[in-house]
C-alpha cells in the first residue's frame, strides 16, 4: 500500500473523480478478489480474519479505496451462497479474477436502517420481469460494465421482511437512470440514484 496507494495519492484519485483502474488490476494479479471464496471453487479459501486485514490495510490510504474492495466481495458472496446453481457458475469467473464490479441497491429514499421498508417492486410477467421503482446510494453502479445487486419487492401481500428478492441487473438496462449523487469525498466509486421504470426486457432469476 505504501507503494501503490499512499494516502496522497487516493486524495489525487478522489480530487480527480477517478476509478484506480490499476490498483484494482494489481489486487486482481495478487489473487485478491479471490480470497473469500473456498479453495474447492477456484477461490484462495480466505477467511474474515484475512479480509479485515486487507480492509484494514487499504483503509490507511481511505475509507473510498478499502470499499473498492471489500464493495465488490460483498455482493460476490451474497451470489455465491444464496444464487442458484446457474448464477453461481454465470459469476464465477468474473467473481474469482475481478472481472465484474457488483453494486449493492438496497436503499431508497424511504428505506434506510429499516431495509424491509423498500418498496421497488418487480412484476413477473412470464420470461421476463418489469422492475419499477428508485434507489438511493447504490455506490459504484455508474462504473463501466457494473452490475447491480438489487433488491425487489416481489410479494406484495407477504410480511414486509420477506417477499423481497435479489435480482442481478447490468447497470446499462433499458429504462434504468443513473443519477450521481454529489459527496463530500467517496468520489473513487461514487455514489448514485437510480430509476427503474419498465424495464421490460430483463430476464431475471427470483
Ligand atoms: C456514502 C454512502 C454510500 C452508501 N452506499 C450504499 C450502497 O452502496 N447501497 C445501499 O443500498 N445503500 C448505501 N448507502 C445507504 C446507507 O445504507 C443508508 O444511509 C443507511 O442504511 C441509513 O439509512 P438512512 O440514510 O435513510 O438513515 P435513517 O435510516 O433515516 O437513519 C437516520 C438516523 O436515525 C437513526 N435511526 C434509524 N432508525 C432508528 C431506530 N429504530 N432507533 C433509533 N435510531 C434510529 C440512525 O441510526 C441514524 O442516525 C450509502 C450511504 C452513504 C452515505
Amino acid at each position: 500500500m505504501a507503494r501503490h496507494c499512499p494516502p496522497e495519492q487516493a486524495k489525487a484519485w478522489d480530487d480527480a473523480w477517478v476509478f484506480p483502474a490499476d490498483l484494482w488490476a494489481k489486487m486482481a494479479d495478487m489473487g485478491w478478489f479471490a480470497q473469500p471464496y473456498p479453495l474447492d471453487w477456484g477461490g484462495r479459501g480466505g477467511g474474515a480474519a484475512e479480509l479485515c486485514i486487507i480492509a484494514e490495510e487499504l483503509g490507511h490510504a481511505s475509507l473510498d479505496v478499502a470499499m473498492v474492495y471489500v464493495g465488490t466481495f460483498i455482493p460476490g458472496l451474497v451470489i455465491f451462497r444464496n444464487g442458484t446453481d446457474a448464477q453461481r457458475e454465470r459469476f464465477r469467473a468474473g467473481l474469482l479474477d475481478g472481472g465484474y464490479r457488483i453494486s449493492v441497491a438496497i436503499s431508497e429514499p424511504g428505506a434506510g436502517s429499516d431495509a424491509a421498508a423498500l418498496r421497488c417492486s418487480a412484476v413477473d410477467r412470464g420470461g421476463h420481469y418489469v422492475l419499477n421503482g428508485q434507489k438511493s446510494w447504490c455506490t459504484g453502479v455508474g462504473l463501466p460494465g457494473a452490475w447491480i445487486a438489487m433488491y425487489e419487492r416481489t410479494d406484495p401481500s407477504a410480511p414486509k421482511h420477506r417477499g423481497i428478492t435479489l435480482m442481478l441487473v447490468p447497470n446499462d438496462a433499458a429504462g434504468l437512470e443513473v443519477r450521481r449523487t454529489p459527496t463530500l469525498a467517496r468520489h473513487l466509486l461514487g455514489t448514485n440514484d437510480t430509476r427503474e421504470a419498465a424495464m421490460a426486457e430483463l430476464k431475471c432469476s427470483s
